[in-house]
């Protein structure tokens, strides 16, 4: 299909005797939100892991753009277009807004700290970087120390860091955990305008987030998908109450 951006296909991964996932086939297509959902210890995070590099596949490929990624590190991956936000945040808390943003416009020329100095200075990787926190509607706090933020502000700064590199597609690892309430329906809005700036492939706990912005949701138990379809396919599937939202309900 001409229109995927991301996909993955039969990836597998065991520890031990755990097989964490197994054979998961998934496609991620231009313009839409693609949820991941599946109760805890379903596989989702090892997914995400092999889709983004950190944890080697034991088998299976992952296609960027129709390229075969499946070797590439996971700097490569991202600067292949691979638009990465972690369930841990990875920001320097003590820099500001700006910095953090210009470190990951950092990320298309090498070896991020070497050249620090000059980059502070290098109008180019500058106007990348405010113009990813404009995207995000950060650029009001580029002055400020990170540590600052709210949490929900932090991961929009960490999806700036992800915009300077110019994304083909978003994989993102429970962005709504730990923002409250108010805090999820706010990066809900977000999450819907970002959109279109490149696909994202969604793991999230917050069903009403999930069911509010997907287009598709495939459903994740013992590291395999049994069920994928529209939010209403879900929904109303047997298999899938009985797997994974029955238990919720
Ligand atoms: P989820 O994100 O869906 O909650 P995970 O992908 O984190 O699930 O975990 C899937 C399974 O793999 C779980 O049983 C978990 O305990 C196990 N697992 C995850 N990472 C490791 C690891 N590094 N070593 C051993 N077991 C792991
Ligand atoms: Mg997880």
């Amino acid at each position: 299909m001409s229109d995927v951006v991301l996909s993955t296909r039969n990836l597998k991964k065991s520890f031990g005797a755990l097989k964490a996932t197994q054979d998961v086939s998934i496609d991620l297509r231009a313009g839409e939100i693609h949820a991941i959902i599946g109760p805890n210890g379903a596989g989702k995070s090892t997914l995400i892991g092999q889709i983004c590099g950190g944890l080697r596949s034991d088998s299976g490929r992952v296609y960027l753009n129709n390229q075969d990624i499946s070797s590439k590190s996971t700097q490569e991956r991202a600067r292949a277009g691979l638009g990465r936000t972690f369930q841990i945040s990875a920001l320097a808390m003590e820099d500001t807004v700006l910095e953090n943003a210009l470190l990951g416009a950092l990320g298309h020329s090498g070896n991020p700290w070497r050249f620090w100095g000059a980059a502070s200075r290098d109008t180019d990787l500058r106007d990348r970087a405010i113009e990813a926190l404009v995207r995000v509607g950060l650029d009001g706090a580029a002055g400020q120390t990170t540590a600052n933020l709210s949490h929900g502000q932090r991961r929009q700064l960490e999806v700036a860091v992800a915009l300077t590199l110019s994304p083909k597609a978003f994989v993102m690892d429970e962005p709504m955990a730990g923002l409250g309430a108010e805090g999820s329906k706010e990066m809900t809005g977000f999450l819907d305008k970002l959109r279109h700036e490149a696909p994202i492939l969604l793991v999230e706990h917050d069903m009403d987030a999930v069911f509010s912005l997907a287009d598709r949701i495939s459903v994740l138990v013992y590291g395999q998908v049994i069920a994928s379809g529209t939010v209403d396919e879900i929904r109303s599937s047997p298999e899938v109450r009985e797997a994974y939202l029955g238990e919720e309900a």
